[in-house]
């Protein structure tokens, strides 16, 4: 809402991300067009991006969707799993179209891009989240993060039930989205150890990479050279090995390791399926592949020897 995004406006967005993302979009009453992602970066394609956009009717500084006749609003990259979106070449596409980027980096505290923290990285807005499954936590919420002084005051005004002055005048339809000091407590207290949690998560994303790449049909986690990952989660793909990914978590599950599925894309979610979209043939290979591992900042070591162990026996 604070980037301008109104009823019936389209926000590009790659589909392989989880369904907040979607779901701020249809908050606005807007729409999500979804595009696929890069197959080396698991995110946003800057590619795809431009040749959508170029392929639009601008009117009066604005931007058209042909088929559904659409404004295109903005574009949401997805700093996905930690790994940090191409952002120079992102926002070198938006802005060509004078579109604002919001970037959800709900996982992405720590995240690294050409040598600078992400949420400075050219986006208008990028988007943490301390939901008690991140890297750092706040038992739940989040923080939005601008260099834009108006904008990030907008966005304090719009969480803050638009209030103006300390009598009860609003002047818009707000939220009331403020942390409680509660909250905000422990999330101070946890971000004090974050590059502690960071490094943890990338020295369990390297240990399994080490010891699993190379087994049958095993790919590690994307890891582009204009960044650092956060390495919010560990695992991998599977593709043409011993087994299909579905039987390999089956398998690690009756073992007692607790391999996991990844988000389901947003445009095989029911309320998203309708939504105009690009091929999205990289989002349906990694759905379909993906397997996630034990990861958590608290993770012993004899415990990841002990997934790691399991998952040699089966697809060594
Ligand atoms: C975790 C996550 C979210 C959800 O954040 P909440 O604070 O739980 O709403 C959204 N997008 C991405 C990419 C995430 O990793």
């Amino acid at each position: 809402i604070a980037a301008g995004v109104e009823r019936d406006d389209l926000v590009i967005l790659p589909s392989f991300t989880f369904i907040g993302s979607a779901n701020a979009i249809a908050h606005c009453g807007a729409m999500p067009y979804l595009l696929d992602v890069n197959k080396d970066t698991w995110t946003l394609d800057p590619e795809s991006l431009a040749k959508v956009l170029s392929d639009t009717e601008r009117k009066d500084g604005r931007v058209y969707h042909r088929q559904t006749g659409r404004r295109i609003a903005a574009v949401m990259p997805v700093h996905v799993l930690g790994i940090a979106a191409d952002m120079d070449a992102i926002v070198r596409a938006a802005k060509d179209y004078n579109l604002p980027v919001v970037a959800d980096g709900a996982a992405a505290l720590g995240t690294i891009y050409r040598g600078r923290k992400i949420a400075d990285t050219g986006a208008d807005l990028t988007v943490f989240s301390f939901n008690g499954n991140k890297t750092v936590t706040a038992g739940g919420g989040g923080a939005i993060c601008g260099n834009d002084a108006s904008l990030v005051q907008l966005v304090r005004h719009l969480t803050t039930t638009a209030r103006v002055g300390a009598d009860y005048d609003h002047d818009r339809i707000g939220f009331n989205y403020r942390m409680t000091n509660l909250q905000a407590a422990v999330g101070c207290a946890q971000l004090e150890r974050l590059s502690e949690f960071v490094e943890k998560k990338r020295r369990i994303q390297a240990t399994y990479a080490n010891a699993l790449t190379g087994l049958s049909g095993v790919l590690p986690f994307p890891d582009p050279a204009y960044g650092k990952s956060a390495c919010w989660f560990s695992g991998f793909t599977l593709r043409n090995g011993k087994m299909e990914s579905g039987e390999l978590r089956k398998s690690l599950r009756e073992r007692g390791v607790d391999a996991r599925p990844f988000w389901k894309p947003i445009h095989l979610q029911v309320p998203f399926g309708g939504c105009p979209r690009e091929e999205l043939g990289v989002t349906d290979g990694l759905w379909s592949t993906l397997v996630t591992l034990p990861c958590s900042t608290s993770l012993s070591n004899a415990d990841q020897s002990t997934v790691i162990k399991h998952v040699q026996e089966l697809l060594g």
